[in-house]
């Protein structure tokens, strides 16, 4: 890597979606050089342990906890490019995907200021590779939605729903708290009560958990205790899960 001088850089960077070696080796080389690191609330300490001489500051954002307002992360990134050679923005996942990174980026343009973007394994994928599961698997899917069914305040409400209903598999982000609205919403658009579902929660990690049900029973995930970050999958490529899980089920019921 290049040394650089005064203003630097800003690294955009994906951590993956928690087990820590699913981070790319790019970003650890980043994290290498980093001077200052801002980073999220639910990245590993071994993420972090890549950055040995850098500064960290948790700027983390989780729903309905304390977070830091987004004008002033944009700021304090302007002001460390201003000081320091190698400034990283570390996000969960892919830091493009519900992560704000956009407003993060316009800010550093409107400053002059030079930024790259290190790519991540975003939660989607980790739950698919936790389920063993194709997200387009082929016959059943051929279209995938990443959605969110949260709007900020002040932005105009999504169509969220209107995507899943649209597609064959749809991954819903930052969704299992209001498990219950969304399933009567889909369940409104059309989305049959019968649709495989899976919740994965804290997927890539040892404490990784799955709970399938249909979407009729998708408001049960209240009573599940689920406290880490997880997605709501929906289709019929869950279908495999659900069996897999069942089956497992099955086996224990056998072993009793
Ligand atoms: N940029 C991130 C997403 C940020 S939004 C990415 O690309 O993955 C935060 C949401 O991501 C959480 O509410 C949850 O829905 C999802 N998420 C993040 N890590 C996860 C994990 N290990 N398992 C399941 N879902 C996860």
């Amino acid at each position: 890597m290049t040394i650089r001088q005064i203003p630097g850089k800003v690294y955009l960077v994906g951590a993956g979606p928690g087990a820590p070696d699913l981070i790319t080796l790019r970003a650890v080389e980043v994290l290498r050089h980093a001077d200052v690191v801002f980073h999220d609330a639910l990245v590993h300490p071994e993420v972090m342990a890549f950055a040995s001489r850098a500064e960290k500051i948790a700027v983390g954002k989780r729903c309905g906890r304390h977070s830091t307002a987004q004008q002033f992360i944009n700021k304090r990134l302007v002001d460390a490019a201003r000081k320091y050679r190698t400034v990283v923005r570390l996000k969960g996942g892919d830091p493009l995907l519900f992560g704000r990174a956009q407003e993060e980026i316009a800010a550093l343009q409107a400053a002059g200021i030079e930024y790259e973007v290190v790519p991540g394994v975003t939660a989607a994928l980790a739950a698919g590779a936790e389920l063993g599961v194709s997200l387009t698997q082929r016959g059943i899917a051929r279209t995938v939605a990443f959605v969110t069914a949260r709007t900020g305040a002040g932005e105009a409400q999504n169509n969220w729903a209107k995507s899943v209903a649209a597609a064959d598999t749809a991954v819903i982000y930052m969704g299992a708290g209001q498990a219950a609205e969304i399933a009567a919403t889909l369940i409104a658009e059309g989305v049959p009560h019968e649709t495989p579902v899976v919740i994965v929660e804290n997927a890539s990690l040892p404490e990784a958990r799955r709970f399938t049900m249909p979407l009729a029973e998708l408001a049960r995930a209240a009573e599940f205790g689920i406290t880490g970050p997880a997605v709501i999958m929906l289709g019929r490529v869950v279908a495999g899960a659900q069996t897999s899980a069942l089956e497992a089920d099955g086996r224990r019921a056998a072993a009793a």
